[in-house]
């Protein structure tokens, strides 16, 4: 095994445990469960969990539940099961930070005993006024001088629920002038009357991100807290909460670039709006770029790991080619995905000289180097074959079948086209074919057969579904829209191509959801989750075998 590159994270929590400054690392992964996971969390899970486990340390998992209005328990029950898939194991019991309200509010109040926070009456529009901008400093808000006494009376009231939604709002006193704005008197906590997923009806006032993250950082004894760049400007913030607390311990908030892929969007936001629109089926549409997405479409954890491996950890900006996932995947498909063969458009080919009546059972392996053990295929007279490989007028280079031209059947005999049989509009409906009987396992004596085509049996192939999916996006940048317009404006229409009437080899029969297979020509399949099952098989395209886009 290679050893991974020493990324700055690496290095940093290497240098702290030679230091002794920590003698065991924890770190932990924290989601709003707000919608599913995609494949930018996957590199934050990887990131947090896989330090944590190559450091001899522990992961938490650990639900950012400040904002009941838009969090679901659908969601955390969806990112628990991915975090498991992706082959992670959390710390201990989930960990939620609304587990920390009750000592949130209480550090609050010491905040203002210490005249360190303050109730306000700005309306938000008033606040944001107040607030000024980059170029001008912001004013101080007339109740910033607030007794301490009128401020506890006013927040135990927030608390009781006396004011409406938004009336009044806990902000900490530090600097309106303060040219980082997370400083201009950042909010603690929003009056907001909303039943949330863990603590009911108990709480109508809820902390802010800011007032939650660190301090629960602190009580779970994180040393490590990972985040992505755009908290850098917050981290004046964190750290001013835990010198102003009693908190148990001093973690490090430490950040790195996003994860961005091409082709696609990484953002709970726009994800949710293409499930809400009806643009996909669902958060687990294989097109999305979600963990379940990705799953249903028959990656592998594997994969997806190594993938976060390959683009590694920096702090700079920077978008991955959808082509590195798929590279990803296809080797760890290559290596460990079963051969089968499955005819997507499917022609009949009769084959006239072979005896009526007659079985052979071929044996076939399943995987060409490893041991996977072999798979049975009969071979009788009547058999189909992809209608794409016969043409009467090929392009230069076509090495499959022509008129009266040659081609071997993947594990099994060498055939020839002898006649085309067409309907009344001119369409070829059948093949008439001969074999040479004297080429199963060898070569044909006085001649070169160049071309290989895939073949399923008449009788005991199986029907089955085929889903071709393709980028869901037509633009690298899905973002990148006329004026006025969205990312939803740059939808690809041939996304998903269904493809009904297809003949698996008779192996596949017995194919369950998830099961991964390379068809042969065609490319990596899984069965699908949700709607495939023994008497109706429906298979998902993961991925092509070279990459093609484009081409
Ligand atoms: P979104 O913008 O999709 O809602 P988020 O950052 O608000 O993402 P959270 O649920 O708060 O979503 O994220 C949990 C953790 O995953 C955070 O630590 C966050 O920094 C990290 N994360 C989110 N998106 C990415 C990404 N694209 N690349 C790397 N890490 C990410
Ligand atoms: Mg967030
Ligand atoms: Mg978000």
């Amino acid at each position: 095994e290679i050893t991974p590159p020493a990324h700055f994270l690496r290095q940093i929590v290497q240098a702290d445990l030679q230091s002794g400054k920590h003698t065991r690392i924890v770190t932990r992964f924290p989601p709003e469960p707000n919608g599913y996971l995609h494949i930018g969390h996957a590199k934050s899970i990887c990131l947090n969990f896989g330090l944590a486990r190559e450091f001899g340390g522990v992961c938490h998992l650990r639900f950012d539940d400040t904002n009941p209005a838009k969090e679901e328990q659908e969601y955390i029950d969806a990112i628990k099961q991915d975090v498991q898939w992706l082959g992670f194991q959390w710390d201990g019991e989930v960990r939620y930070a609304s587990d920390y309200f009750d000592q949130l509010y209480a550090w609050a109040v010491e905040l203002i005993k210490a005249g360190k926070a303050y109730v306000c009456d700005l309306s938000p529009e008033e606040a944001r006024e107040y607030r000024g901008n980059l170029t001008q400093p912001g004013r101080n808000s007339p109740f910033r001088d607030r007794s301490v006494e009128e401020n506890l009376d006013l927040f135990e009231r927030m608390r009781a629920g006396e004011f409406p939604d938004g009336a009044r709002a806990l902000r900490a006193k530090i600097d309106m002038a303060a040219p980082n704005m997370n400083l201009r008197d950042p909010i603690l906590y929003r009056i907001r009357h909303a039943h949330h997923h863990q603590t009911g009806d108990k709480w109508c006032i809820y902390p802010s991100y800011d007032f939650t993250h660190g301090q629960s950082d602190a009580i779970e004894g994180i040393t490590h807290s990972i985040c992505t760049l755009e908290f850098e400007d917050h981290r004046p913030l964190y750290e001013w909460f835990l010198d102003n607390l009693p908190v148990p311990a001093k973690p490090r908030q430490y950040e790195f670039a996003r994860l961005n892929l091409n082709y696609t969007v990484t953002s709970k936001r726009k994800l949710k709006l293409l499930v809400d629109e009806g643009h996909v089926d669902g958060w687990d549409d294989p097109r999305m770029s979600t963990i379940s997405g990705f799953r249903r479409r028959g990656y592998t954890p594997a994969a997806i790991r190594e993938f976060c491996e390959r683009i590694g950890v920096t702090r700079s900006d920077a978008v991955v080619d959808m082509g590195m996932l798929e590279f990803c995947i296809r080797d760890d498909l290559d290596n460990n995905a079963p051969r089968a063969m499955c005819v997507l458009r499917p022609l009949k080919v009769t084959i006239t000289n072979y005896p009526e009546g007659q079985v052979e059972q071929l044996s076939l392996p399943r995987h060409p180097k490893q041991d996977m053990g072999e798979r049975i295929l009969p071979f009788s007279r009547e058999i189909y074959i992809d209608r794409d490989d016969y043409m009467v007028d090929p392009p230069k280079g076509y090495k499959r079948l022509v008129p009266g031209g040659e081609v071997r059947l993947r594990g099994s005999y060498v055939i020839r086209a002898d006649e085309a049989i067409t309907d009344a509009e001119g369409n070829i409906v059948e093949l008439l074919c001969s074999y040479d009987p004297d080429t199963l396992g060898k070569n044909p004596e006085g001649r070169k057969v160049k071309g290989v085509i895939h073949w399923v049996p008449g009788a005991e192939s199986v029907e089955c579904e085929v889903r071709l999916y393709d980028r869901l996006f037509t633009e690298s940048n899905p973002d990148k829209t006329e004026e006025g317009g969205s990312f939803l404006d740059n939808i690809n229409p041939d996304s998903l191509v269904v493809l009904t009437g297809c003949r698996a080899e008779p192996s596949l029969a017995s194919a369950t959801p998830e099961d991964r297979f390379q068809f042969e020509r065609e490319g990596y399949f899984c069965a699908d989750s949700k709607d495939s099952r023994p008497g109706n098989l429906v298979f998902n395209r993961t991925v092509t075998l070279r990459d093609s886009w484009g081409q």
